[in-house]
């Protein structure tokens, strides 16, 4: 059984050499990271409940979790999941631009194919709240661009143009009330253009569910930079966001050009201060090509995770189509959710795989 996981890793390494413009360093198998153990959220449904005619609190309480686990659905808490990396969204199909049209498309075929939105920070927690069944899929967007979020003047009245990514995620939203809309949106300087809607914009994302990463303020390869530019870079980002919502906490990194710094200066990659205030990122971007393993999978890597570029064009069979298939088709194993996020599933022929650093005091089911 390991030997079928390993072949899938070597088709897979196999795959990405296959793919131009390779910007990514395969991680270094099995280096483990110190994660903090996740937290643990064991009210159950049970506790939350008051239930006044019922005072058979033992019932239930006493219950293990995994017997409720529907084994039925193949649940795979160690295969892959795609953290898909948008940048543009408008009017011409390019490298690093999706057309509304096409962007539904995508919503639509995730929802019809049961996947199920989830925000980076999750992902980098192992906090994986997908219904049982479905696949979780990550959403980012790079560069603050204004195509992401427009406002528009209608009727003398402030919207959001429905055909921008954020107009086009809350469309689905409202559509489709079992859809986890989020996404992840990855800011330097000028976040969205508009500079006067800035405000109004960062608090509608933190607002809506939409988390905020950090893509430098300058958007220079970070390989070129030493310790002191590569605080500044990423500190006064996050500093900036700050000003506009105090309490939010930034903890994700998109590399800029996938460029990481050079390995004496990889720590500030991960901590760091600027002007007073410290930063921590607990998940670092790549530029692509591949889909990424399950946070709870040893050969993952939280400060080189790897993205698909949401693309169909030019992706030479690494574009999300492509992955799409193969997790349709069984070729890759796509992570498949129990259904509860305090229990671990995944079948027996990958427990060698499994990160009890990343599961913690999680209720381990192998089956
Ligand atoms: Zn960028």
């Amino acid at each position: 059984m390991k030997k079928a996981y390993l072949l899938l890793t070597v088709l897979s390494a196999a795959l990405l050499i296959s793919c131009s413009n390779i910007q990514v360093e395969i991680p270094s198998s099995g280096s483990v990271q110190e994660q903090e153990a996740p937290k643990d959220n064991s009210e159950t449904d049970n506790e939350n409940s008051e239930n006044d005619e019922n005072d058979n609190i033992q019932e239930g309480k006493s219950e293990d979790p995994t017997s409720l686990i529907d084994l039925s659905l193949n649940p795979n808490e160690l295969g892959e999941m795609m953290i898909l990396m948008y940048h543009g969204i408008g009017d011409t199909e390019s490298d690093w631009q999706r057309t509304p049209e096409n962007f539904r498309k995508d919503l639509e075929y995730m929802y019809e194919n049961k996947y199920q939105m989830i925000s980076l920070n999750d992902y980098a927690k192992g906090e994986i709240k997908t219904k049982a069944g479905y696949t979780p899929i990550i959403l980012t967007f790079d560069d603050g661009r204004q195509n992401n979020f427009n406002y528009i003047e209608e009727n003398g009245q402030l919207v959001i143009d429905p055909d921008c990514a954020v107009g086009i995620l809350e469309e689905f939203k409202n559509k489709y009330s079992d859809f986890d809309v989020t996404a992840s949106f990855f800011l330097g300087t000028n976040p969205f253009g508009q500079k006067e809607y800035v405000n109004e914009k960062i608090n509608f994302l933190v607002d809506n569910g939409y988390d905020i990463g950090n893509h430098t303020y300058s958007h220079e390869k970070l390989e070129m930079l030493g310790s002191d530019d590569i605080q500044a870079e990423i500190g006064s980002v996050n500093n900036i966001i700050n000003t506009y919502v105090p309490d939010y906490k930034i903890e994700t990194l998109a590399l800029p050009h996938g460029s990481n710094p050079k390995d004496e200066y990889l720590d500030y990659m991960l901590e760091g201060s600027y002007e007073g205030k410290e930063y921590k990122n607990i998940a670092v971007l790549d530029v692509g090509w591949r889909p990424a393993y399950s946070p709870f999978d040893t050969m993952n890597d939280f400060k080189s995770l790897y993205r698909v570029t949401a693309s169909e064009i030019k992706v030479d069979n690494c574009g999300m189509y492509d992955y799409f298939k193969q997790f349709e088709a069984g070729s890759r194993e796509r992570f498949i959710s129990d259904g509860n996020s305090n229990v671990v599933t995944i079948p027996k022929r990958h427990e060698e795989y499994l990160n009890k650093e990343m599961t913690g005091e999680k209720i381990i089911n192998i089956y």
